[in-house]
């Protein structure tokens, strides 16, 4: 909040997915003059083709705390955000025997517990007998997260960007932008079409903060601005089948492929593709091996009495789609400031607080952690400005997620995000 008599900050998002929305929403009831930029309709992005599985279920300590806060967040969203609903729903994580992860399982679900979150290891047999719908007698292992949920994620975006604009945020879409320089008035954000003079295409405006949630365009989009941050866009992929499901949901982390309920059956996915997309390029459409190989998982894993029919990849596929997600090179975030260098030794006298913030490389779990970085974004974007050091103690910046931590030219191999060795690496 700023003082009486001091005008708000002025603060730019640019992305209309899940964090962005939250981030702008956020600002803006704490006081910032926000204005949110999307180059397309606001959940145009992964946000829009995005599972909409949610958990809480992390082994490390900042993951479970976020994933917490965003789950509370949600469910206090079903109750106030007309337009978007939570649909709580066990979620379960299935390792078949054979598979060597699954002695790293108990470990994993010793650690989710000592965070306070609600998992449990579950013999099969009674994985069974709680989920009819599931096949069981090939599992070696499983673990039930209690806090789990679903909802369609476009929904999210449409509803809290309403109530964004009714907080006071002016959302423009149908505006790409550019970043410009920092000047004297402020981080510049100019019109995509802009020329080098800046006078044609949209208007140059200058603002205290501009934090980029571009999901799989961030990189490209801080590059212009002279900053290289660390995060690949890669491919994922879905479909929803008219297939009758009213089970938990369930990561078969032997096959890497997850189902839930879904209004018109179920939704299933997963298909990673772990190199580098172009999110201007990509195929937008399925794969025929990603449908076939999920028809297969599905045969598997669902086992209800008396059940003959296969799915059929093509037949019983009523939609499949792929869309991005973002790698990083540990598959931990980069939310922070990216313009430190230039504000090192800030605490010195007229030295300026950061400008850029960026907000990306979610590994996957983006969706299901927005309301809670959109939060960190805002409550840090604000004490950023108010010249609180991101590593000071108050500081709401989460210090494992510092884009400092990268150079940002790093190579890397891209990890698929929901992998269990991806999560039960020690902390
Ligand atoms: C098939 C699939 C399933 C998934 N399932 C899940 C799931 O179950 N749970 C989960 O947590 N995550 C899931 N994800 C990942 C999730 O979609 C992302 O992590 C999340 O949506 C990222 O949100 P975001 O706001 O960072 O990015 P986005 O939603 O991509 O938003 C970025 C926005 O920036 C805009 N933009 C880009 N460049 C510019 C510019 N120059 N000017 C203005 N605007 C610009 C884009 O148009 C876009 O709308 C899934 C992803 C896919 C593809």
């Amino acid at each position: 909040m700023t003082e009486e008599g001091e005008s708000a900050p002025t603060v730019a998002v640019v992305g209309g997915g899940a964090v962005g929305v939250t981030a702008a929403h956020d600002l803006a009831a704490r006081g910032a003059d926000v204005t949110l930029y999307e180059r397309d309709e606001l959940a145009a992005g992964s946000s829009g083709r995005a599972a909409g599985v949610l958990y809480d279920a992390y082994a490390e300590d900042v993951d479970a705390a976020v994933g917490a806060r965003a789950l509370e967040r949600f469910r206090a969203f079903d109750r106030s955000l007309p337009g978007f609903s939570f649909s709580p729903c066990p979620y379960v994580i299935a390792v078949r025997e054979g598979d060597p992860d699954a002695d790293a399982v108990p470990a994993m679900v010793e650690r989710m517990r000592a965070h306070g979150r609600e998992v449990s290891l579950v013999d099969p047999d009674a994985l069974g007998e709680r989920f009819p719908a599931l096949r069981t007698d090939d599992l070696a292992v499983a673990a039930v997260a209690e806090g789990a949920g679903w909802t369609d994620p476009p929904s999210y975006v449409r509803a809290l960007g309403r109530r964004a604009a009714r907080e006071g945020v002016a959302v423009e879409t149908e505006t790409p932008v550019a970043l410009g320089p920092r000047t004297d008035a402020g981080r510049e954000i100019r019109g995509r079409d802009a020329g080098a003079d800046g006078n044609s295409g949209a208007e140059t405006r200058a603002f205290d903060a501009v934090v980029v949630a571009a999901g799989a365009h961030t990189r490209s989009l801080l590059a212009d601005a002279g900053v290289s941050v660390p995060v690949v866009p890669y491919r994922v992929q879905a479909l929803v089948c008219p297939e009758p499901y009213d089970g938990p949901m369930v990561y078969d982390a032997t096959a890497d492929a997850y189902l839930r309920p879904h209004p018109d059956g179920l939704l299933a996915g997963d298909g990673t593709e772990p190199v580098p997309a172009d999110p201007d390029g990509y195929r937008r459409e399925a794969d025929d091996w990603f449908r076939e190989d999920v028809a297969a998982v599905l045969d598997e894993r669902l086992g209800r009495d008396g059940r003959t029919e296969q799915i059929d990849p093509d037949a019983d596929v009523s939609r499949s789609w792929a869309g991005l997600c973002t790698a990083t090179p540990d598959g931990d975030p980069l939310v922070g400031p990216v313009d430190a260098d230039e504000t090192a030794g800030r605490d010195s006298i007229g030295a300026p607080a950061p400008s850029l913030f960026v907000a990306a490389g979610w590994q996957g779990h983006g969706f299901m952690r927005a309301p809670a970085i959109g939060e960190t974004v805002a409550e840090g974007v604000l004490a950023s400005l108010a010249g609180v050091a991101s590593d000071a103690p108050d500081s709401p910046w989460i210090g494992a997620f510092d884009p400092a931590r990268f150079d940002g030219d790093e190579a890397f191999e891209i990890a698929e995000g929901m992998s269990l060795s991806n999560r039960t690496e020690g902390e």
